[in-house]
Parts: structure tokens; C-alpha cells; sequence
């Protein structure tokens, strides 16, 4: 007799379910997009108990027929895509038609719907995934869903919902993602039957400051390129909207909210110098680009997304909010300065002009970036300045829940983490760090990022042909290069390492390269142990109190706290009976 039995539908779909339907606001992302993949201008969405006893979408969109009304639970059911060539072309935000499917499997949903050129509408009840009540009912033009107790019948994913202020949280961000990139449209949020937000149409600018009633139009700074191939276009915020939370930054593609470390960093690093270390911009920019150039098939709640050509992507994003930023508080001819290096950039990665053409242009524009730099600094001096507060000493109250931290004779770390008092050797802690942090990373490889001019290294002979042989563990490491009769041309370097400077870089890796073989088991180890120590902090060096904090948060999140990967020692704990013994 077989063991062997086919699960029932039911529980298909509810575990199908687990992958679109995580808590309530991935409800609410999935009704509000379909309200606006059915052209809806108006939406009022009414949540419960931060979703776990209600989610409630009704729009005034295009409404479905009968059949539609009971088609649209069946799994794959969908009015967006019909064949595969669509997948390529998708411009709707739903397309796999899962969503309703799994939602009525781990819920009880009431639907309402009528199409504009109908009388009459329908009325579905679903409960356990089954029809319990199916009837034409009077509704007027558009749809209206109420997604009820969800996980009632999956109590194992009930109990891991967090509580209700986590679970609004999450769904305030999907009604925001929504409402930030349809300004055009009204949406109405009721939480617990209190109007939360009512936006009308508006600018994108206005629907902003409407959402982020925290800043003004002073804060935000127009973000608007065009080229070809995609469009920049947004707000970025002044200096003075950054703050330490990551979060308040969102970036669309193609109408579409999604999380992408890289572009974050892209603009992240139009602030260098201009924020402390630790804090982030405000930011909301859209980025369209031709479907064809993307893949959003990657993940089933569709918030992450791969580009064709992303260093292309990165350069136009990167000019683009520079240009931004610069056109707000100096003078026109700098902005022209950043115009042109969008447009030389533009050309050059499309491959219409030549380097040599290119480096020309350079050593024209060099002198004027070198300004605009030194007056953005001046400009936000007093914001940079600000980091050098002095740390909370230690108090009875905070020692267990908040720690403090601070740093000694520039070269040690003193913190009672964890209830405990520890001392730090802030070198060590941070080879530790980085250490970590890259193993993984370089492994994959690291992201290139393409630089303006091209740099070149010189070498001895002996050393070039090194490089030579090398070549690929440099193109693992991030750099893009070439060669022409002189030696080696530097064209793209890695985005995540911060090098301070590349030609002393580059030879540190050249060295250790020379004791270094790569059918060693541990070379690549080796490698990453060779790497951080030129991006490292000095044993002797000042740091803020935000580096101090975000240190210790950082090492004691480390697998290894004790050595770092050399193997000195990185922390002891100063115990109490230890200092007893002082006395
Ligand atoms: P998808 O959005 O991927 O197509 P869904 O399960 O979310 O899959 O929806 C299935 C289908 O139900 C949609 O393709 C659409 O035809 C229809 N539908 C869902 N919600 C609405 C709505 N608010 N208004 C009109 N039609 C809708
Ligand atoms: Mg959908």
C-alpha cells in the first residue's frame, strides 16, 4: 500500500498562502494593488486590530461580472497575464493571480463587487477556502473586500503575529508605499473605525508633505532626469531630514515600491560628507525603466527586483541626486558642472564616446568639482560638526536596558552590554567586524561601481604580470579594468568597500597575493583577512559616539567576539569580583 497521499487543496493552498500572505499588511498590499490594477481613483481601506480581526479595500475601480467574482479565488485565476511572452511586459502590480486565492484560504472573505454597466453586483462569502454564500446583491460601481480573522484556521502563523502596534506599523508602510506613488488618487485609512489619513489628489511634492507632515517644502529637493533608457524623478531630503532609522527611504520602479540595498547606496553616497556616519536621508524617488530591462518575477511578494545593467542604473541614480542636491544651494554653473558629468556619463555607457574623449572632458571639469565639493562641505559644516557629543556615563537605572558606551585614550571601547561591563580593543573589534561582515559578500562577489575617469596604477614589471594572473580574483573584488600599452586602467571598483585610496590599495592586495595560493583551503579567508585591513579604523583614532555605539551593537552581533580574524584578543569582561579584588 502506498504511503504516499496527495494533500488535500485545501492545505495546498494554504501552505502556497505562506509565501504571499505573511501577516495582515501583506493583505493590504496585495487589496490595494488590485484596486489599482482595476483603475480605481477612490480607496478607503478599514483595518481592525491592526488586520488580525479585519482588512477592508473598497475602490470605485472596474468592478467584475459573476463569473469573474468566483473566478478570481481559484489559485492562477488572473485577468493580467495570458500568455508567457506577458511575464516580459508586465506593467500591472499583480500578475500571478495568487493572491485572493490564498488570502480566502487562510481567512474568511466577503467580496462585493458590480462592474459600471451593471445593474446588479454579486456577493461571495468564502470560508476554509470553500463558498458558502454566492448571490447578486446591489453594490454599485467597484469592489469591496473584507479579509476577516485572518490565520483563524492556521493557528500555528496566528501566534506569530507581533503586536498591534508592529502589525499597524507594517500595514501604515504598505498604505504609504501605495498613496506615495498614486497621488492622483483619494485614499481614505480607518484604523479601529478613526480616520487615520485622508489624501486627496495631489502633486507628488504635496501628497508627500500631506503623508510627512514632519517637513516642508524646504526639505524637499526636486530629483528629475531623463535619459534614454529610464527616468530619475522624486524628492530627496535636505541634510536636515536625515535621522538614524533607516526606513523613511523609498524607491519605486515602475509604480512599484521596492527594498534594494544597492540603489539605497547609491544615493546614500550623495551625503557622504554631509550627514554623520549613522544617518540617513529622507528620500522618494521613481525610477521607470522599459519592463523588459527588469525582472520582478524574483520574489512572490515582489519587493525586490534585478536590473539588466545595474551599474547603469546606479551611475544615472547617483548624478541624478547629486544634481539634485547641488542645484538647491549653489550657484548655476556647478549645476551645469553635474549636468554635464550625467550627460558624458550618459554617452560614455552607451558607448558613443571614447575614454580618451572622456578623460579630456575630465581634466576640463576636474577644477569645478573640486569647488562644488568644498562649498557643499561648507555649507553643512554645522551638521557634520554636530556627531561630537559626549557620551551618558553609566547610571543604575540604565545599566542593564540601556547600555552606554565610550571610548578611551582614543584606542579602547568601555560598555556595560548586556548587563555586563566589558573593555575593548577597538582595532581588533573592527577587523572582527569587517571581517564578518565581508566573508560572505566576497564570496558572491562584490558590486562594481563604475568611476568617472578612470584611474591608472603603475606597476613594476614583475608585479604587473602578477595583476595578470589575478585578474580574476580582482573582478571577484569588484574592479573592472583594462589594459592598453602603458599598464593597467582602473574603470569600475568595488561599492561596498570603502577605499580611501586605490592605487595603495590595490598593491596591498598585489602583496599578500605574493605569499597567497589559491588552492589554499582557506584562501578565501586569506583573501578577506588581506582586504579589510586597508579599510579598517587606526589603533589610535577618535571616533563619534555613534561609531562607539554602532560598534558594539556590531561586534557583539558577531559570530566571534573573542579574536579578531588574526587571532589577537578583542574584549574581556571586567567582572565584579575581579574589581572587588581592587579594593
Ligand atoms: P492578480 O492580481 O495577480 O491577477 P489576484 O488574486 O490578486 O491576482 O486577483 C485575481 C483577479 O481578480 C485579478 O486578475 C482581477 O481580474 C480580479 N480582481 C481582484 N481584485 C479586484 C478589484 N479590486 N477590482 C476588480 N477586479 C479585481
Ligand atoms: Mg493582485
Amino acid at each position: 500500500m502506498s504511503t504516499i497521499k496527495r494533500l488535500p487543496d485545501a492545505l495546498i493552498n494554504q501552505i502556497a498562502a505562506g509565501e504571499v500572505v505573511q501577516r495582515p499588511s501583506s493583505v493590504l498590499k496585495e487589496l490595494l494593488e488590485n484596486s489599482i490594477d482595476a483603475e480605481a481613483t477612490e480607496i478607503q481601506v478599514h483595518i481592525k486590530d491592526a488586520g488580525k480581526t479585519l482588512i477592508q479595500v473598497k475602490d470605485n475601480g472596474k468592478g467584475m461580472n459573476p463569473i469573474d467574482a468566483k473566478l478570481c479565488f481559484e489559485r492562477h485565476a488572473t485577468s493580467k497575464i495570458s500568455q508567457l511572452e506577458d511575464l516580459f511586459q508586465i506593467k500591472t502590480m499583480g500578475f500571478r493571480g495568487e493572491a485572493l486565492a490564498s488570502i480566502a484560504s487562510v481567512s474568511k472573505v466577503s467580496l462585493f463587487t458590480q462592474p459600471e454597466n451593471q445593474e446588479i453586483g454579486t456577493h461571495i462569502d468564502i470560508e476554509n477556502g470553500k463558498f458558502v454564500l454566492n448571490q447578486p446583491e446591489y453594490f454599485g460601481k467597484g469592489t469591496l473586500i473584507q479579509v476577516k480573522n485572518l490565520f483563524y484556521n492556521v493557528p500555528a502563523r496566528r501566534k506569530f503575529l507581533k503586536t498591534n502596534p508592529v502589525e499597524y506599523k507594517h500595514l501604515l508602510n504598505e498604505f504609504i508605499h501605495i498613496a506615495i506613488a498614486n497621488p492622483d488618487k483619494t485614499f481614505q485609512l480607518y484604523s479601529n473605525d478613526n480616520l487615520q489619513f485622508h489624501l486627496v489628489p495631489k502633486s507628488l511634492k504635496n501628497r508627500i508633505l500631506d503623508i510627512f507632515s514632519q517637513w516642508n517644502d524646504e526639505h524637499l529637493l526636486l530629483v528629475d532626469e531623463e535619459t534614454p533608457n529610464l527616468s530619475v524623478k522624486g524628492y530627496v531630503g535636505s541634510p536636515d531630514t536625515a535621522s538614524s532609522t533607516r526606513g523613511e527611504q523609498y524607491i519605486f520602479v515602475n509604480q512599484r515600491f521596492i527594498k534594494s540595498n544597492f540603489l539605497n547606496h547609491a544615493v546614500f553616497k550623495c551625503y557622504e560628507g554631509l550627514l554623520a556616519k549613522g544617518e540617513f536621508p529622507f528620500f522618494v524617488i521613481f525610477i521607470q525603466i522599459h519592463p523588459n530591462e527588469i525582472d520582478i518575477n524574483i520574489h512572490p511578494t515582489k519587493t525586490e527586483i534585478k536590473f539588466e545593467n545595474e551599474s547603469f542604473i546606479y551611475s544615472i541614480l547617483h548624478a541624478a541626486v547629486r544634481k539634485a542636491l547641488a542645484k538647491f544651494h549653489v550657484e548655476d554653473m556647478e549645476v551645469d558642472a553635474f549636468q554635464n558629468i550625467i550627460n558624458q556619463q550618459k554617452k560614455y555607457l552607451e558607448g558613443d564616446i571614447t575614454i580618451k574623449q572622456y578623460k579630456e572632458k575630465k581634466q576640463e571639469k576636474s577644477s569645478e568639482d573640486f569647488d562644488l565639493q568644498k562649498s557643499l562641505n561648507i555649507l553643512y559644516q554645522p551638521i557634520s560638526a554636530k556627531n561630537h557629543d559626549f557620551p551618558l556615563l553609566f547610571n543604575e537605572d540604565n545599566f542593564s536596558q540601556n547600555w552606554s558606551a565610550f571610548q578611551v585614550y582614543q584606542q579602547f571601547i568601555i560598555t556595560n552590554f548586556q548587563g555586563k561591563l566589558w573593555i575593548f580593543h577597538q582595532q581588533n573589534a573592527h577587523l572582527r567586524i569587517l571581517f564578518e561582515k565581508y566573508l560572505p559578500i566576497i564570496q558572491q562577489g562584490l558590486h562594481t561601481q563604475q568611476i568617472l575617469y578612470p584611474e591608472r596604477i603603475t606597476f613594476s614589471q614583475p608585479d604587473f604580470l602578477l595583476f595578470q594572473q589575478n585578474k580574476d580574483i580582482f573582478n571577484q573584488l569588484g574592479f573592472d579594468f583594462y589594459f592598453d600599452n602603458e599598464g593597467l586602467l582602473i574603470k569600475g571598483v568595488p561599492i561596498e568597500l570603502k577605499i580611501h585610496n586605490l592605487s595603495s590599495f590595490i598593491r596591498h592586495i598585489l602583496d599578500s597575493l605574493k605569499f597567497l595560493d589559491n588552492y589554499l583551503p582557506n584562501f578565501h579567508e586569506e583573501l578577506v583577512k588581506t582586504v579589510i585591513q586597508p579599510i579598517c579604523i587606526a589603533k589610535t583614532q577618535r571616533l563619534t559616539e555613534k561609531e562607539v555605539k554602532s560598534m558594539v551593537e556590531e561586534l557583539f552581533s558577531c559570530e566571534n567576539r573573542f579574536y579578531d580574524p588574526f587571532g589577537n584578543p578583542i574584549l574581556t569582561e571586567l567582572k565584579p569580583e575581579e574589581i572587588a579584588k581592587w579594593f
